[in-house]
């Protein structure tokens, strides 16, 4: 008789979020994810290491020729230029983590995300958060003591452009109010499964 295969588990998601910097993003990603079981991708940079950054959790840090060496070897998902620096998604990972049944999380920029939109598809759940105003989103950059006025300006000019074009996104969140925001990333990740595999 053949050998008994095991069984496959059922794939996990690829949910994708993304939106202007400064929206909240990396909070939100945080709290939906803390209580569960996903893979979330460790994107490469050829950003310098802020205060505090850890190599391989944060990001991986690694400089612009090994950036593009990867490019050139089609091993990224996407990839973006982002105020200067470079930002990708390893793509044999996140392969290897939905095989393995585990739903897979990416938080980048709305360059890439349009990418993954344009090679996966509907195969990929994309969300798009909206800062409650463009002010506030001002006031959350102003915040963050690690940015220059000349790049507030061009991380603010970007975000305007992008929430101009959210057509191409499954769902738009409103980061106003923290806890709901969260509640809907649930209730996203829920709707998705059950639509996809029915548990
Ligand atoms: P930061 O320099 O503030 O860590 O990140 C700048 C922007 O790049 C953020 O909007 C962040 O979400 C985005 N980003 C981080 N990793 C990736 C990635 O792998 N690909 C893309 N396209 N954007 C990324």
């Amino acid at each position: 008789p053949p050998p008994p295969t095991a069984p496959q588990p059922t794939p996990g998601l690829l949910l994708v979020i993304t939106g202007a910097s400064g929206v909240g993003k990396g909070t939100l990603r945080a709290d939906w994810l803390k209580d569960q079981d996903v893979f979330y991708s460790t994107s490469w940079t050829t950003r310098a290491p802020r205060e505090g950054e850890r190599e391989g959790v944060d990001y991986v840090f690694v400089d612009r020729e090994t950036f593009m060496d990867h490019i050139a070897r089609g091993e990224f998902l996407e990839h973006a230029e982002f105020v200067g620096n470079h930002y990708g998604t390893p793509l044999a990972p996140i392969r290897d983590a939905i095989a393995s049944g585990k739903d897979v999380v990416l938080e980048i920029e709305v360059e890439g995300a349009r990418q993954v939109r344009e090679r996966l598809g509907r195969e990929a759940v994309m969300i798009f958060i909206m800062p409650p105003s463009l002010e506030e989103l001002r006031r959350r950059l102003e915040g963050r003591a690690t940015e220059t006025p000349d790049r507030i300006e061009k991380r603010l000019a970007r975000a305007e452009v992008e929430m101009g074009q959210t057509s191409m996104f499954d769902y738009v969140v409103v980061n106003d109010d923290l806890e709901r925001a969260v509640a809907d990333l649930h209730a996203i990740q829920q709707a998705e499964r059950w639509q996809r595999t029915g548990q």
